[in-house]
């Protein structure tokens, strides 16, 4: 896995306590650090029917997110929303 925008590539392992979509970069286990931009959409076709989706995303790392990513949604007019979980 690595970084759609730096390439840089990721110690971490896909579907280790993520979502698919969700790319997880920390690099020793003192340390968290996941990540996830993604749209998931579709249609269910009725209760038992089954239906589809499709989930877009981008692998960003946290230097990419916050040099890149975050400055472009403010440049947007947008604000970042942020908590803290104490592990
Ligand atoms: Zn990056």
């Amino acid at each position: 896995m690595h970084c759609c925008l730096c390439l840089q590539s990721s110690p971490g392992i896909d579907g280790d306590g993520t979502t698919l979509a969700m790319s997880k970069w920390d690099s020793d286990w003192s340390e968290v650090a996941f990540s996830e931009i993604s749209l998931e959409e579709g249609r269910r076709h009725g209760a038992s029917a089954g239906g589809y989706t499709l989930t877009t995303f981008f692998r960003v790392c946290p230097t990419c997110f916050h040099a890149k990513v975050i400055p472009w949604f403010v440049s947007q007019g947008a604000r970042p929303t942020t908590y803290s979980i104490d592990l």
